[in-house]
């Protein structure tokens, strides 16, 4: 249920991301059953192409409070990360992780090459977050299809 709930919290950050000329990707991170901080993909407007919404929350949380170390935090997505942003996570030590959409779907969507991630990454790190996949899965995939097919 709060899965749910906070899943679409970060689909309303993917839209707003989208309406401000960005692409449709967003994040919120939540400890203890409330959302602490909330990331947006701002590639276009911080003309930063790694301001990816996971990496750019993670970056931005750790620089205003300081706390590098988030084993007790749970990232919401509306995307399987990409190799950068679930490096990120490994180096930040991301106790939990929550996605929508696969690298597969959003591959299938964009019909480029893709491979499976955030999987590569952290079966090869020595640190992963516990990972549960497809929360809102449709929602999320939508979302993307809507965006990507117009391109
Ligand atoms: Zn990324």
């Amino acid at each position: 249920m709060d899965d749910i709930y906070f899943m679409k919290e970060a689909l309303k950050l993917a839209e707003s991301s989208l309406m401000r000329g960005d692409e449709p990707f967003g994040a919120v991170l939540v400890k203890d059953g409330a959302i602490v901080f909330r990331g947006e993909n701002k590639i276009n407007t911080e003309s930063d192409p790694t301001y990816h919404a996971e990496t750019g929350l993670i970056r931005d949380f750790i620089k205003e409070t300081k706390i590098t170390d988030l084993s007790e935090y749970t990232l919401y997505t509306t995307c399987e990360p990409c190799f950068m942003c679930a490096g990120t996570m490994v180096w930040a030590k991301l106790g939990r992780l929550i996605y929508g959409a696969s690298n597969d779907d959003l591959r299938n969507i964009r019909g480029k090459k893709g491979f499976p991630c955030s999987k590569t990454v952290f079966e090869n790190s020595s640190h992963s977050p516990v990972v549960t996949a497809g929360v809102l899965r449709e929602e999320c995939v939508n979302i993307l299809k809507n965006y990507f097919s117009k391109r």
